[in-house]
């Protein structure tokens, strides 16, 4: 008997018309790897009719690459359109991967009481990655000293490619992950060629096991076809980031609409507490990037509205890449405002349009922009 009332009273609190239905998740301080793991994990086993935990694969030290899938599920032999917001690569970058996290609870605990969330759950497949280099993550909380705390690579192996004026073969741990993707990788030059830089290429395209497993999964069955915006979150400088950064001034064909509604987007933020973005292609603001995983993803799939978002501070504010952590929750509200705005403009975009069922014999189809027939 009392079990059956301690059960009754647990249905009545965590129902799905109130109560809590995330695990709780401190988002004023900084939390560490385990908390995200819990979390995440937590969320989708608490609610399992609209939440589905995503492993997409496992890092150099054998972390998961943990997300979600927050949506209904799609009618029978329908296939809904999808759309990616993740933390992003690089370890320092924690109020990123926080950011990530006020998506999930805003989705999750909004669903079925605000009207514009339940559209969104109901209409479209929503994954977000909120950590997607936890072995760097893990590293960066490890010490106050700012080559840990600031460490912005993956922990691969020492790779020994490294020259300098009067040795060869210096060897460093570590590859950045924004670097590893092929496209205009193969330079040849510092910082992308050294080991030690920051911004260490590997020593070949897809060398690392987290960029594997986003380029797989964005090109799996599950997706591929079927995502059509994707906003990469990092920090800092406040720039809606365009593609492509592999070189100046070399854009998709598309670049017109991806700036109108990054524009768009970011005029929406600017109404909430005047924190104003730049938008276009970081090859173009700030000089070149090689390797980005953005842009690969633009080029080599029809995933239409590609960005990297910099979250606050903006660009005048020196190495701030953690910012005070009473500012996660105000960075995490603004933002998802320009994410809705991107969201508004997919359903909008797709509302006729109906991703075909992948088959067993589609592989080749696969491999077509399906959006081109919008
Ligand atoms: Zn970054």
């Amino acid at each position: 008997m009392f079990v059956y009332l301690l059960g009754t009273l647990f249905v009545c609190v965590s129902g799905v018309n109130g109560g809590t239905r995330t695990p709780y998740f401190d988002l004023t301080v900084y939390n560490d790897w385990p908390q995200f793991e819990d979390y995440v994990k937590g969320v989708a086993h608490d609610n399992p009719s609209f939440v589905q935990l995503k492993t997409i694969g496992r890092t150099r030290e054998g972390r998961p690459l943990l997300g979600v899938r927050i949506g209904k599920p799609a009618a029978a032999g329908k296939r809904k359109i999808a759309v990616w917001f993740d933390g992003g690569n690089h370890a320092r970058e924690w109020p990123a991967f926080h950011v990530a996290v006020y998506f999930i609870e805003k989705l999750v605990n909004g669903y079925l009481i605000d009207d514009k969330i339940t559209k969104y759950v109901e209409t479209l497949d929503i994954y977000v990655f909120p950590v997607l280099n936890p072995d760097g993550f893990v590293y960066s909380r490890t010490s106050s000293r700012a080559m840990i705390r600031q460490w912005r690579k993956n922990r691969a192996p020492e790779n020994c490619t490294g020259t300098g004026p009067f040795q060869t073969d210096i060897c460093c741990v570590g590859v950045d992950l924004n670097r590893n993707y092929d496209i205009g990788f193969s330079q040849k030059s510092y910082p992308f060629n050294n080991p030690c830089s920051d911004e260490f290429q590997g020593p070949y395209p897809f060398s690392e096991p987290e960029s594997r497993a986003v380029r797989d999964f964005v090109m799996s069955s599950e997706l591929y076809g079927r995502l059509y915006a994707l906003v990469s979150m990092h920090t800092h400088g406040q720039l809606w980031i365009l593609p492509y950064n592999y070189h100046k001034r070399t854009y998709p064909q598309d670049i017109k609409e991806l700036e109108a509604l990054a524009n768009k987007a970011a005029e929406r933020v600017f109404a909430y507490r005047e924190t104003k973005y730049r938008v276009g292609t970081a090859a173009d603001m700030l000089g070149t990037a090689t390797g980005g995983a953005t842009d690969w993803i633009k080029k080599n799939t029809p995933t239409k509205y590609v960005y990297v978002l910099e979250l606050p501070p903006d660009m005048k504010t020196w190495f701030a890449f953690q910012v005070k952590p009473h500012w996660l929750i105000p960075i995490g509200k603004e933002t998802w405002l320009g994410i809705e705005v991107i969201m508004d403009q997919v359903i909008e975009e797709t509302k006729d349009f109906q991703p075909t069922e992948n088959t067993a014999d589609s592989t080749a189809e696969m491999r077509s922009p399906r959006f081109k027939q919008l």
